[in-house]
């Protein structure tokens, strides 16, 4: 049995006061929850505020990005190793707005998922095709291809602790949404492509749908058989959206 993980992605958003201020209020609306795992992902400047904001809830903090290296001259960059030295659980990797916007590439997405496994910080890597992708018929050779690239030189073991977040790039934050049907065909795919390689982590992986997931449509999303839980944007920002998502999830 999967247990459904909800993360919020804040991106750019939140300063230290306010991320404060949501963890607080959050902690409140989802007391109890014990059969959701709940997390937010914000900036490097707030991971320690979150995390400290969280105790004494079972929410747990994850960073947008790292890099590989564990220090050194990196300018700008936070490696897995600090995210561990401070007790962060996860850490995004491969954000379409990261692949697009940074130019991340495929290479780059599995050495930073090597480099969060060796640390025991787990990574939510994401995968999505392009809206031209989707109109060609490419979405299973796009999707396939980069989850075998972030997943490679990784063992069965590690696997299951990695999340992969089927993100259709047309769908995040614009309002469009893959339908749920439609999503739990493609995070299908995606979990028969992983078990040729990995028959056990197969079963354990947890895949979410992550594309404008709202209060309104999560529970439709939630109810498909493949999908293990959402990474969601937008609405994770205010405390009774991101609750209401948790909640109807629970
Ligand atoms: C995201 O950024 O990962 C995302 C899914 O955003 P939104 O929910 O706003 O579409």
């Amino acid at each position: 049995m999967r247990k459904p993980f909800i993360c919020g992605n804040w991106k750019m958003n939140k300063n230290v006061e306010e991320a404060e201020a949501m963890i607080t209020a959050l902690k409140d609306k989802v007391k109890g929850v014990e059969n959701v795992e709940m997390g937010i992902c914000p900036t490097a400047l707030c991971l320690t505020t979150v995390k400290e904001a969280a105790q004494g809830s079972d929410i747990v903090t994850g960073a947008e990005n790292i890099y590989w290296k564990d220090s050194g001259a990196y300018t700008g960059e936070i490696s897995a190793k600090m995210l561990a030295d401070s007790n962060i659980e996860y850490t995004i990797v491969g954000h379409s707005e990261r692949r697009e916007i940074f130019g991340e590439s495929d290479y780059e997405v599995n050495k930073k998922v090597l480099s969060a496994l060796e640390h025991g910080v787990k990574p939510i890597v994401c995968v999505g095709e392009t809206l031209e992708e989707r109109k060609a018929d490419q979405i299973e050779a796009k999707v396939n291809f980069q989850v075998d690239s972030a997943l490679a030189g990784l063992s069965e073991d590690e696997v299951e602790d990695v999340v992969i977040a089927y993100e259709p790039i047309w769908a995040i934050g614009t309002g469009e949404t893959a339908s749920a049907e439609e999503a739990n065909r493609v995070i299908g795919i995606i979990r028969k492509n992983i078990r040729k390689e990995y028959p056990e982590a197969a079963d354990k992986i947890r895949i979410q749908y992550g594309g404008s997931v709202k209060p309104h449509n999560v529970e439709e999303i939630m109810a498909q058989e493949e999908i293990d839980g959402a990474l969601v944007g937008g609405a994770s920002l205010a405390a009774d959206s991101f609750s209401e998502i948790i909640l109807k999830t629970a």
